[in-house]
Protein backbone atom coordinates (compact mmCIF):
# COMPACT_ATOMS: atom_id res chain seq x y z
CA UNK A 1 0.00 0.00 0.00
CA UNK A 2 1.12 3.44 -0.63
CA UNK A 3 1.02 4.44 3.04
CA UNK A 4 3.67 2.00 3.93
CA UNK A 5 6.01 4.04 1.65
CA UNK A 6 4.54 7.32 2.24
CA UNK A 7 7.04 8.43 4.81
CA UNK A 8 10.16 7.11 2.32
CA UNK A 9 8.81 9.59 -0.40
CA UNK A 10 8.36 12.13 1.98
CA UNK A 11 11.71 11.87 3.05
CA UNK A 12 12.88 11.77 -0.38
CA UNK A 13 11.45 14.81 -1.41
CA UNK A 14 12.45 17.23 1.75
CA UNK A 15 15.85 15.57 0.64
CA UNK A 16 15.85 16.72 -2.60
CA UNK A 17 14.85 20.41 -1.51
CA UNK A 18 17.36 20.59 1.36
CA UNK A 19 19.90 19.60 -0.89
CA UNK A 20 19.41 21.87 -3.81
CA UNK A 21 18.88 24.93 -1.49
CA UNK A 22 22.22 24.17 0.17
CA UNK A 23 23.78 23.86 -2.83
CA UNK A 24 22.18 27.25 -4.16
CA UNK A 25 23.60 28.72 -0.87
CA UNK A 26 27.21 27.41 -1.22
CA UNK A 27 27.84 28.48 -4.79
CA UNK A 28 31.33 29.50 -4.70
CA UNK A 29 31.78 29.70 -8.56
CA UNK A 30 30.57 33.12 -9.48
CA UNK A 31 26.40 33.93 -9.63
CA UNK A 32 23.97 31.99 -8.90
CA UNK A 33 21.26 32.21 -11.87
CA UNK A 34 17.62 34.05 -11.91
CA UNK A 35 16.23 30.08 -11.46
CA UNK A 36 18.12 29.99 -7.89
CA UNK A 37 16.89 33.13 -6.81
CA UNK A 38 13.57 32.72 -7.21
CA UNK A 39 13.92 28.54 -5.51
CA UNK A 40 15.92 30.76 -2.24
CA UNK A 41 12.72 33.05 -2.27
CA UNK A 42 9.75 30.79 -2.69
CA UNK A 43 11.41 27.88 -0.11
CA UNK A 44 9.62 28.80 3.09
CA UNK A 45 11.74 26.39 4.76
CA UNK A 46 15.11 27.97 4.63
CA UNK A 47 17.91 27.08 6.85
CA UNK A 48 17.92 31.19 7.84
CA UNK A 49 21.34 30.67 9.72
CA UNK A 50 23.14 29.15 7.03
CA UNK A 51 21.55 31.51 4.63
CA UNK A 52 22.67 34.63 6.57
CA UNK A 53 26.12 33.31 7.52
CA UNK A 54 26.90 32.98 3.71
CA UNK A 55 25.92 36.08 3.11
CA UNK A 56 27.68 37.80 5.54
CA UNK A 57 31.38 35.86 4.24
CA UNK A 58 30.05 37.09 0.81
CA UNK A 59 29.73 40.58 1.77
CA UNK A 60 33.51 40.17 4.37
CA UNK A 61 34.77 39.07 0.72
CA UNK A 62 33.61 41.61 -1.70
CA UNK A 63 33.75 44.80 1.13
CA UNK A 64 36.04 43.81 3.90
CA UNK A 65 34.92 45.29 7.11
CA UNK A 66 33.53 48.38 6.60
CA UNK A 67 30.47 50.61 6.31
CA UNK A 68 30.00 53.60 4.57
CA UNK A 69 27.52 56.20 6.29
CA UNK A 70 25.85 58.81 4.70
CA UNK A 71 23.24 61.32 5.31
CA UNK A 72 19.85 62.81 3.48
CA UNK A 73 19.34 66.63 3.55
CA UNK A 74 15.95 67.29 2.73
CA UNK A 75 15.55 70.99 0.70
CA UNK A 76 11.86 70.83 -0.38
CA UNK A 77 9.02 69.16 0.52
CA UNK A 78 6.43 70.50 -2.58
CA UNK A 79 5.02 67.43 -4.45
CA UNK A 80 2.33 67.29 -7.18
CA UNK A 81 1.98 63.50 -6.75
CA UNK A 82 -0.97 62.04 -5.75
CA UNK A 83 0.69 58.50 -4.04
CA UNK A 84 -1.93 57.02 -2.32
CA UNK A 85 0.70 55.62 0.90
CA UNK A 86 2.39 58.85 1.28
CA UNK A 87 0.83 62.23 3.31
CA UNK A 88 2.63 64.28 1.35
CA UNK A 89 -0.02 63.79 -1.99
CA UNK A 90 -0.35 66.95 -3.45
CA UNK A 91 -4.53 65.92 -2.18
CA UNK A 92 -3.22 66.77 1.45
CA UNK A 93 -3.46 70.79 1.96
CA UNK A 94 -0.04 70.83 4.76
CA UNK A 95 2.57 73.54 4.97
CA UNK A 96 5.11 73.09 2.88
CA UNK A 97 8.93 74.52 2.61
CA UNK A 98 11.78 75.13 0.01
CA UNK A 99 15.25 76.13 1.34
CA UNK A 100 16.55 79.42 -0.06
CA UNK A 101 20.61 79.18 -0.86
CA UNK A 102 21.99 80.78 2.14
CA UNK A 103 19.80 78.33 3.66
CA UNK A 104 21.14 74.97 1.84
CA UNK A 105 24.70 76.44 2.82
CA UNK A 106 24.23 76.53 6.27
CA UNK A 107 22.87 73.00 6.13
CA UNK A 108 26.04 71.89 4.39
CA UNK A 109 28.08 73.23 6.72
CA UNK A 110 26.40 71.52 9.67
CA UNK A 111 26.82 68.19 7.84
CA UNK A 112 30.37 68.79 6.90
CA UNK A 113 30.62 69.54 10.74
CA UNK A 114 29.37 65.51 11.33
CA UNK A 115 32.47 64.56 9.22
CA UNK A 116 29.28 62.87 6.60
CA UNK A 117 31.12 62.89 3.34
CA UNK A 118 28.40 61.13 1.32
CA UNK A 119 25.01 62.94 0.83
CA UNK A 120 21.62 62.74 -0.57
CA UNK A 121 19.47 65.47 -1.63
CA UNK A 122 15.87 65.56 -1.91
CA UNK A 123 13.18 67.38 -2.36
CA UNK A 124 9.74 65.96 -3.40
CA UNK A 125 8.37 65.80 -6.69
CA UNK A 126 7.44 69.02 -7.73
CA UNK A 127 9.46 70.68 -11.29
CA UNK A 128 8.14 73.68 -10.88
CA UNK A 129 8.99 74.64 -7.18
CA UNK A 130 11.94 72.24 -6.91
CA UNK A 131 13.12 73.16 -10.77
CA UNK A 132 15.95 71.38 -12.34
CA UNK A 133 18.12 74.85 -11.75
CA UNK A 134 17.65 74.82 -7.74
CA UNK A 135 18.72 71.57 -7.83
CA UNK A 136 21.65 71.85 -10.01
CA UNK A 137 22.70 74.53 -8.15
CA UNK A 138 22.09 72.80 -4.57
CA UNK A 139 24.43 69.92 -6.04
CA UNK A 140 27.15 72.29 -7.38
CA UNK A 141 27.10 73.78 -3.54
CA UNK A 142 27.04 70.16 -2.11
CA UNK A 143 30.08 69.14 -4.08
CA UNK A 144 32.40 71.82 -2.68
CA UNK A 145 31.70 70.00 0.91
CA UNK A 146 31.69 65.90 -0.27
CA UNK A 147 33.12 64.16 -2.39
CA UNK A 148 29.86 62.19 -2.75
CA UNK A 149 26.71 64.20 -3.72
CA UNK A 150 23.21 62.02 -4.82
CA UNK A 151 19.83 62.87 -5.89
CA UNK A 152 16.36 61.56 -4.33
CA UNK A 153 14.18 63.96 -6.68
CA UNK A 154 11.74 63.36 -9.76
CA UNK A 155 12.73 61.11 -12.82
CA UNK A 156 14.50 63.57 -15.57
CA UNK A 157 15.65 63.17 -18.91
CA UNK A 158 18.61 62.07 -20.11
CA UNK A 159 20.32 65.75 -20.55
CA UNK A 160 18.69 67.14 -17.35
CA UNK A 161 20.85 63.99 -15.74
CA UNK A 162 23.91 65.40 -17.99
CA UNK A 163 23.49 68.85 -16.41
CA UNK A 164 23.46 67.59 -13.07
CA UNK A 165 26.32 65.51 -14.08
CA UNK A 166 28.11 68.61 -14.64
CA UNK A 167 27.22 70.70 -11.73
CA UNK A 168 29.14 67.70 -9.68
CA UNK A 169 26.26 64.76 -9.60
CA UNK A 170 27.43 61.49 -8.59
CA UNK A 171 24.54 58.98 -7.92
CA UNK A 172 20.93 58.90 -8.55
CA UNK A 173 18.43 57.20 -5.62
CA UNK A 174 15.23 56.63 -7.09
CA UNK A 175 12.61 53.74 -5.88
CA UNK A 176 10.43 52.39 -8.28
CA UNK A 177 7.99 51.66 -5.52
CA UNK A 178 6.31 48.56 -6.96
CA UNK A 179 7.33 46.64 -9.88
CA UNK A 180 3.89 45.52 -10.31
CA UNK A 181 1.88 47.90 -13.32
CA UNK A 182 -1.12 47.02 -12.47
CA UNK A 183 -0.81 47.95 -8.97
CA UNK A 184 1.74 50.70 -9.44
CA UNK A 185 -1.23 52.49 -11.21
CA UNK A 186 -4.18 52.32 -8.89
CA UNK A 187 -1.57 54.05 -6.25
CA UNK A 188 -0.50 56.68 -8.15
CA UNK A 189 -4.10 57.63 -9.32
CA UNK A 190 -2.52 61.47 -10.76
CA UNK A 191 0.87 63.41 -11.22
CA UNK A 192 3.44 62.68 -13.62
CA UNK A 193 4.51 59.99 -11.36
CA UNK A 194 1.69 57.85 -12.87
CA UNK A 195 3.99 57.34 -15.86
CA UNK A 196 5.44 53.50 -14.63
CA UNK A 197 7.93 53.27 -17.67
CA UNK A 198 9.02 57.02 -17.41
CA UNK A 199 10.13 56.13 -13.66
CA UNK A 200 11.23 52.73 -14.51
CA UNK A 201 13.85 54.02 -17.59
CA UNK A 202 14.88 56.86 -15.87
CA UNK A 203 17.89 54.87 -14.56
CA UNK A 204 19.08 53.85 -17.42
CA UNK A 205 18.97 57.75 -18.39
CA UNK A 206 20.98 58.85 -15.73
CA UNK A 207 23.51 55.94 -16.24
CA UNK A 208 23.85 56.72 -19.69
CA UNK A 209 23.91 60.87 -18.51
CA UNK A 210 27.49 59.45 -16.26
CA UNK A 211 25.80 59.13 -12.99
CA UNK A 212 28.20 57.30 -11.64
CA UNK A 213 25.93 55.56 -9.03
CA UNK A 214 22.54 54.53 -8.88
CA UNK A 215 20.28 53.16 -5.86
CA UNK A 216 17.05 51.34 -6.47
CA UNK A 217 14.18 49.62 -4.58
CA UNK A 218 10.59 48.77 -4.25
CA UNK A 219 8.73 50.18 -1.22
CA UNK A 220 7.79 46.85 0.73
CA UNK A 221 4.74 46.28 1.78
CA UNK A 222 2.51 47.88 -1.41
CA UNK A 223 2.63 44.89 -2.66
CA UNK A 224 1.89 41.44 -0.89
CA UNK A 225 3.82 39.11 -3.50
CA UNK A 226 7.15 40.48 -1.42
CA UNK A 227 8.51 37.95 -3.38
CA UNK A 228 7.68 39.31 -6.59
CA UNK A 229 9.40 42.45 -5.63
CA UNK A 230 12.50 41.32 -4.16
CA UNK A 231 12.53 38.91 -7.59
CA UNK A 232 12.51 42.06 -9.88
CA UNK A 233 14.25 44.16 -8.15
CA UNK A 234 17.45 41.88 -8.25
CA UNK A 235 16.95 41.29 -11.42
CA UNK A 236 16.79 45.00 -12.26
CA UNK A 237 20.12 45.81 -10.51
CA UNK A 238 21.96 42.74 -12.22
CA UNK A 239 20.73 44.38 -15.37
CA UNK A 240 21.88 48.02 -14.61
CA UNK A 241 25.70 45.97 -13.36
CA UNK A 242 25.80 43.66 -16.63
CA UNK A 243 24.83 46.57 -19.21
CA UNK A 244 27.31 49.06 -17.53
CA UNK A 245 30.02 47.61 -15.77
CA UNK A 246 31.57 50.45 -14.40
CA UNK A 247 28.45 51.71 -12.52
CA UNK A 248 27.96 50.68 -8.89
CA UNK A 249 24.80 49.46 -8.39
CA UNK A 250 23.23 49.49 -4.82
CA UNK A 251 19.49 48.22 -3.52
CA UNK A 252 17.80 49.53 -0.67
CA UNK A 253 14.10 47.48 0.36
CA UNK A 254 12.36 50.21 2.45
CA UNK A 255 9.63 48.79 4.68
CA UNK A 256 6.41 50.51 4.72
CA UNK A 257 4.72 51.17 8.27
CA UNK A 258 1.17 50.40 8.10
CA UNK A 259 -0.33 52.11 10.20
CA UNK A 260 0.48 55.24 8.61
CA UNK A 261 0.09 54.66 4.91
CA UNK A 262 -3.60 55.72 3.22
CA UNK A 263 -3.63 52.41 1.01
CA UNK A 264 -3.85 48.73 2.36
CA UNK A 265 -0.13 47.56 3.09
CA UNK A 266 1.43 44.46 3.79
CA UNK A 267 4.19 44.41 6.54
CA UNK A 268 7.37 42.09 6.04
CA UNK A 269 8.52 40.38 9.20
CA UNK A 270 12.17 40.56 10.47
CA UNK A 271 12.84 36.82 9.92
CA UNK A 272 11.39 37.44 6.11
CA UNK A 273 13.33 41.26 6.32
CA UNK A 274 16.83 39.42 6.82
CA UNK A 275 15.75 36.68 4.41
CA UNK A 276 15.51 39.34 1.52
CA UNK A 277 19.10 41.11 2.25
CA UNK A 278 21.05 37.55 2.49
CA UNK A 279 19.27 36.49 -0.62
CA UNK A 280 19.86 39.60 -2.27
CA UNK A 281 23.78 39.53 -1.48
CA UNK A 282 23.97 35.93 -2.48
CA UNK A 283 22.45 36.77 -5.74
CA UNK A 284 24.59 40.24 -6.00
CA UNK A 285 27.80 40.05 -4.39
CA UNK A 286 29.02 43.30 -5.39
CA UNK A 287 25.72 45.21 -4.99
CA UNK A 288 25.75 48.00 -2.06
CA UNK A 289 22.84 47.38 0.41
CA UNK A 290 21.64 50.35 1.95
CA UNK A 291 19.73 50.80 5.27
CA UNK A 292 17.94 53.75 6.33
CA UNK A 293 16.88 55.15 9.68
CA UNK A 294 13.47 53.62 8.93
CA UNK A 295 14.47 50.64 10.64
CA UNK A 296 14.85 50.16 14.55
CA UNK A 297 18.06 51.13 16.11
CA UNK A 298 18.21 47.06 17.26
CA UNK A 299 17.26 45.84 13.77
CA UNK A 300 20.10 48.23 12.25
CA UNK A 301 22.85 47.17 14.39
CA UNK A 302 21.76 43.58 13.87
CA UNK A 303 22.17 44.14 10.58
CA UNK A 304 25.98 44.95 10.55
CA UNK A 305 28.05 42.64 9.05
CA UNK A 306 25.08 40.33 7.14
CA UNK A 307 25.30 42.03 4.25
CA UNK A 308 24.31 45.89 4.33
CA UNK A 309 27.20 48.13 3.49
CA UNK A 310 25.56 51.87 3.58
CA UNK A 311 23.65 52.92 6.75
CA UNK A 312 22.37 56.45 7.20
CA UNK A 313 23.28 58.02 10.36
CA UNK A 314 22.46 61.23 12.46
CA UNK A 315 19.80 61.76 10.13
CA UNK A 316 17.44 64.77 10.05
CA UNK A 317 14.09 64.71 7.85
CA UNK A 318 12.28 68.08 7.94
CA UNK A 319 13.63 70.41 5.26
CA UNK A 320 16.02 72.61 7.44
CA UNK A 321 16.47 70.22 9.88
CA UNK A 322 20.52 69.99 10.60
CA UNK A 323 19.72 73.79 11.85
CA UNK A 324 16.87 75.16 11.43
CA UNK A 325 14.85 72.45 12.96
CA UNK A 326 15.44 69.48 15.14
CA UNK A 327 12.55 67.41 14.52
CA UNK A 328 12.20 65.12 11.68
CA UNK A 329 8.85 66.83 10.08
CA UNK A 330 8.98 65.05 6.81
CA UNK A 331 7.94 62.11 8.26
CA UNK A 332 6.88 63.51 11.87
CA UNK A 333 4.11 65.47 10.37
CA UNK A 334 0.27 64.31 10.99
CA UNK A 335 0.21 63.23 7.28
CA UNK A 336 3.31 61.65 7.43
CA UNK A 337 4.42 58.89 5.22
CA UNK A 338 6.26 56.81 7.76
CA UNK A 339 8.14 56.54 11.13
CA UNK A 340 11.53 57.11 11.43
CA UNK A 341 13.16 55.13 13.78
CA UNK A 342 16.75 55.37 14.29
CA UNK A 343 17.81 58.93 15.96
CA UNK A 344 20.80 58.56 16.83
CA UNK A 345 23.93 60.82 16.37
CA UNK A 346 26.93 60.05 13.99
CA UNK A 347 29.36 59.14 16.56
CA UNK A 348 26.88 56.69 17.99
CA UNK A 349 26.64 55.20 14.77
CA UNK A 350 30.02 55.29 14.76
CA UNK A 351 31.05 53.46 17.97
CA UNK A 352 28.11 50.91 17.42
CA UNK A 353 30.00 50.18 14.61
CA UNK A 354 33.30 50.01 15.99
CA UNK A 355 32.45 48.11 19.11
CA UNK A 356 31.40 45.39 16.50
CA UNK A 357 34.35 45.16 14.62
CA UNK A 358 33.70 47.48 11.54
CA UNK A 359 35.55 50.24 10.58
CA UNK A 360 33.42 53.59 9.67
CA UNK A 361 34.28 55.08 6.77
CA UNK A 362 32.76 58.80 5.32
CA UNK A 363 34.26 58.39 1.32
CA UNK A 364 32.63 56.29 -0.53
CA UNK A 365 36.08 54.17 -1.18
CA UNK A 366 34.83 52.39 -4.50
CA UNK A 367 33.83 55.90 -5.90
CA UNK A 368 36.93 57.28 -4.20
CA UNK A 369 39.38 54.46 -4.23
CA UNK A 370 42.35 55.75 -2.43
S1 LIG B 1 5.90 59.34 -2.20
FE1 LIG B 1 7.13 61.04 -3.01
S2 LIG B 1 6.17 61.51 -4.98
FE2 LIG B 1 4.65 60.34 -3.80
S3 LIG B 1 3.38 61.88 -2.74
FE3 LIG B 1 5.05 61.26 -1.34
S4 LIG B 1 6.67 62.79 -1.66
FE4 LIG B 1 5.26 62.89 -3.44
Amino acid sequence: MFSDIIIEKEKTYRNFVKQNINRIIDYSDGYISEDDLISLLLNTDIDLEHLVMRSKQITDNFFGKAILLYAPLYIADYCVNGCLYCGFSAKNKIARERLEFDEIDEELMALKALNIDSIVILTGEDRIKSSLEYIGKAVEMARKYFSEVIVEVYPLERDEYAYLVDKGLTGVTLYQETYDKELYKKLHPFGPKRNYKYRLDAIERAVNASVKEVNIGPLIGLNPDFNFEVYITNAHAKYIQDKYTNVEVSISFPRIQSALSKSKSYIMDDKTYLKTLAVTRIFLPRAGINISTRETPNMRDNLIGLGITKMSAGSKTSVGGYVKKTDNSFYEHKNRQFDINDERSVEEIVRVLEKKGYRPEFTNWIMNPK
